[in-house]
Formats: structure tokens, sequence, C-alpha cells
């Protein structure tokens, strides 16, 4: 039972992680995360350097005057002799008042490093052996803080200058110097410092939660007002993703947004055109397929609304009704293969080919075709042909070039099959006598269900689709196909195949 409670807990927990990292992954929070840092990150930096200088400014101004201070007490302490006598009350008073407004202890050091005055009043008549106190009678006043403890330590020499005979001079002549006779060591508490300091920190603190407060509203308006246009684009999208409209989105805003608002409009261009043209393939399949059922529901009306038919006409309309049936048939066939061929080229099935059988083969199976208007086929191999194809492919693309050679030609026509390679690829010519493409229909004759003459070719059992399929089987191939053709005179097509297939 535990086991469980711990599973969905953590569960929960992960769920939760994710969550917050799918949150942080938004640009929105991004930015905003990004603003507040840049914004609040100076407000702190300027807080501690404020209150820093503020600390380091008063430290220096307080040490400065008192050190003013005990320059002039260690004149008067020399004027009044205080180092020998300290009952001097102008001296005292001095002391005590220095004492008093710095909230500091006073010592008065003579020069047997023994206590003269304490403004404490506990050590006088001690001796101080403090490492400040000794360097400062080697002539030098040190100063020191300590921001630990709260307080500033100064020491200042008391000099008196005193006329020394020069002993190496024969003259008698004088020299004037400077003599260290005692010291005098001041420690200040820097309690008023630090309050002041808390004062102006706390201030600082306030007046940084109203700023962090102000950059965290602006970097949350900013960071939605910076992420509005992708916003509009994503609706945008939204609002087309329905349908095809004509209406191209546009959303001018940043150059981000109109590359990637081109570029859903190149996407929704393409698909419009697609949606177009497949809408266009299913009402011609649905009129092709609907033409022969139309037929034979007529022929079998007709069948039906006469009495005593004689068996012959019987027979003439069921035959009819079975060649439509046929034609049907074929344009299902058709479709099937034309289907087949949009799919990707993994539908490739590639072997090694010898085209000049499979060429041979094609003619034979269609020469009793040719021969009942009298076409002669004829098939000239200018060398054999190896090639890796996928022959079902190759074999519709011979078969519907062939057939068309021979459906529209002419009694007692021609159709002459050439077949040469060089050593790239191999090429197949079917060239015919017959009757010809109008210039204006050569661009066309491609497009499924497209026909010269639709009635000709309904005659003729034509779908549409033969050339479609084979112009699709030669790009499968990376091949290419091309048409010449002289209405009345005979049409030409090329077609060229790599003799390897590469696949992508
Ligand atoms: P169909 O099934 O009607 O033959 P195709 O796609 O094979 O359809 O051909 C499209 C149209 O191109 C045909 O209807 C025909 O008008 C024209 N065509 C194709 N091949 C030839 C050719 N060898 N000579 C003349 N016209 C041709």
């Amino acid at each position: 039972m535990l086991k469980h409670v711990q599973a969905l807990l953590q569960k929960l927990n992960l769920r939760e992680l994710l969550h917050k990292l799918k949150t942080l992954r938004s640009l929105q929070m991004r930015i905003f995360v990004l603003l507040v840092i840049v914004g609040t990150v100076p407000t702190f930096i300027t807080r501690i350097a404020i209150v820093g200088n503020y600390e380091s400014r008063a430290v220096t101004v307080r040490t400065s005057e008192v050190q003013t201070q005990m320059r002039i007490i260690a004149n008067h302490l020399i004027t009044y002799s205080y180092l020998s006598d300290t009952s001097s009350a102008v001296i005292n008073a001095e002391l005590e008042e220095l004492s008093n407004l710095y909230d500091g202890r006073v010592l008065i050091i003579n020069d047997h490093l023994k206590i003269v005055k304490d403004t404490y009043g506990m050590s006088e008549g001690k001796t101080i052996t403090s490492e400040e106190v000794i360097k400062c009678f080697s002539g030098s006043g040190v100063t020191h803080y300590d921001d630990v403890n709260g307080f500033i330590e100064m020491t200042l020499p008391i000099t008196q200058t005193v006329t020394v005979a020069d002993v190496d001079a024969e003259s008698g002549a004088q020299t004037e110097q400077e003599m260290v006779i005692g010291a005098i060591l001041v420690s200040i508490s820097t309690d008023s410092v630090v309050t002041t300091m808390e004062i102006l920190n706390n201030k600082a603190a306030i007046l940084q939660i109203i700023m962090v407060l102000v950059i965290v509203i602006m970097a949350w308006f900013l960071s939605r007002m910076l992420v509005m246009p992708f916003n509009k684009v994503t609706r945008a999208i939204n609002e087309v993703k329905g349908g095809f409209s004509d209406e191209a989105i546009d959303v001018p805003d940043y150059v981000e947004t109109v590359h990637i608002v081109d570029a859903f409009n190149q996407l929704l261009g393409r698909m419009k055109t697609l949606d177009d043209s497949r809408q266009e393939f299913v009402s011609n399949v649905s009129h092709e397929l609907k033409t022969p059922i139309t037929s034979m529901k007529v022929l079998a009306d007709s069948l039906l609304a006469q009495e005593d038919v004689p068996a012959e006409l019987y027979r003439e309309f069921m035959e009819d009704i079975a060649q439509e049936i046929d034609r049907e048939n074929k344009i299902i066939t058709d479709l099937l293969s034309l289907v087949k061929m949009d799919k990707t080229v993994s539908a490739m099935n590639i072997t090694e080919v010898d085209i000049n059988e499979l060429t041979e083969l094609v003619c034979k199976r269609l020469r009793p075709i040719a021969r009942k208007r009298n076409i002669e086929v004829t098939f000239e191999s200018i060398r054999p042909v190896r090639a890796s194809v996928d022959e079902v492919k190759i074999t519709l693309i011979l078969s519907n070039l062939v057939e068309n050679a021979i459906k529209y030609n002419k009694e007692n026509g021609f159709v002459k099959i050439t077949l040469d390679a060089d050593h790239q690829n191999f090429t197949v010519k079917v060239q015919d006598g017959g009757i010809g493409i109008p210039e204006e229909s050569l661009g066309q004759i491609y497009e499924r269900f497209y026909r010269v003459d639709k009635s000709h070719s309904r005659e003729i059992g034509g779908t549409g689709l033969g050339l479609a399929i084979t112009r699709s089987a030669v790009l499968m191939h990376r091949g290419s196909i091309d048409v010449e053709s002289v209405p009345e005179e005979g049409t030409t097509f090329t077609v060229k195949i790599p003799l390897k297939y590469v696949a992508g």
C-alpha cells in the first residue's frame, strides 16, 4: 500500500516537473525570466554598492575628524606637560569631550608605555605593550577598522622638538630633533555608522522590492507583447486549418513572422493546388466511371421497354453491354495502375532486364490488334540493352506508347520502334504515321483523362489515362519523355531512361 502511495507521489512529482519544464520552454516565459534577471540584478548591485560605499565613507570621515582632534590634543598635552602631570582640568575636559563625542575611549601613554590617562578610568597606571602602541613610538600612527566588532582604533605619537648639541661638529652647532615622548590611543565605536547603514539598507530594500515588482510587471507585459505576433501567426494558421481559403495570411510584425507566414502561405498554395487537382481527379473519375454504366442502363432499359424483342437484337445489345463492361474494367485497371504509380519510390521493384526482349514481347502481343487495320509494327534494335529497371513499369510504358501508336493510326499505316543506348541511358523511340496531335494539345496529353478527340478515343477504347501512367512510370525511373507530332503525318514519342536506377 505504502509502495503504491510512494509510486503515485513520484509520478505526480514527475508530472509536475514535466509541466514546469514545458512552461519554461515557452518563449514568453523565457523572455520574462530574462527581463526579470536583466532588470533585478542591477538593483542588487546598486544596493550593495550604495551601502558599502556609505560604510567606507563614514569610517573615513570619522577617522579623519578624530585624527584632527587627536593632533590638537597632542599639542595641548605638550603645552600642559600632561604626561608628567595629569591634573590639568582643561586637558581632562578635552579628553572627556572627545570620548563622549565619538562614543570612545582615549588612552594617553607615556614613554615608559605606562597609561597615564584612561577616559574609562580602568587601566590607569598599567603598562601597555600592544603592537600599535610600540609602532607609534617608532614615529608612525596607525589606524585600524574592525568591522566585525564595530570599532576604529587610532594611535598618534606625541612628539616634541628638542635641541641637541651636534656631537661631530667642533663648532658646537646644534640641531633640532623630533622626539616621541608618548602616544594617544583612541578607539571609537562605529555603532552609529552601523545603525545608519541598517536604516539605509532597509530603505534600499524597500525601494528594491518596489523596483523588482515594477520590473516583474513590466517584464510580464513586455514578454506578452513580444510573443504576440507569434500567437497571431498561430491564430491565423488555426483559422485556415479547416479549409484551403484563397486568402493568404499576413503578420508583418517581425521579419521572423514574415518568414514563417511566407513559408506557410507557400505550403498553403501547394496544398490548395493539390486539393484542386484531387477534386478534379475525383470528379473526372466519377464521370468516367459513370459513362459506361449510363450506356449499359440505356441499353438495358431499351431492351426492357420493348416486348417481343428478337433474339438477334438481344445479342447485339448484350454485346454492347459486354463492351461497356470491358471499358469500365479497363478504366478501373488503369486507375489502379495510376494509384500504384503515385506511391513512393519504395514501390519500385528493380531487376536486371533485357530491354530488347521486353520490347519484342510487347510488339508481339500488340501485332494482332495492328494487323486488324493492316498496320505494320517494326522493331529496330541498334544494340543489345540490359538495364536495371522495374520490369512491370517499363512494360506499361512500352505497351501504352505502342498501343497509342496503333490506336491513333490510319489504315495500312506503320509503327516503328527503335531501341538505342549510350553509356548512361537507353532510348526507345515509338514513331507512327498516324493522325498526329494538334500543337495546342501537346502540352496536355499527359494530363489524366485528357483526350484530343473524346468521342474518337472512346470509340477505340481509350481512357485518357495511358499517357499519365506512362509519364509517371518514366519519372519514377528518373527518365524523360518527349513528343513530336505533325497532324495527319504522325507522332514520335521518345523515352530516355537511365541504365542504372538511382533511388532518392
Ligand atoms: P487514351 O486512353 O485516350 O489513349 P492517353 O493518355 O494514352 O489516353 O492519350 C491521351 C490522348 O493523346 C489520346 O486521347 C490521343 O488523343 C492523344 N494521343 C496519344 N498518343 C497518340 C498518338 N500516337 N497519335 C495521336 N494522338 C495520340
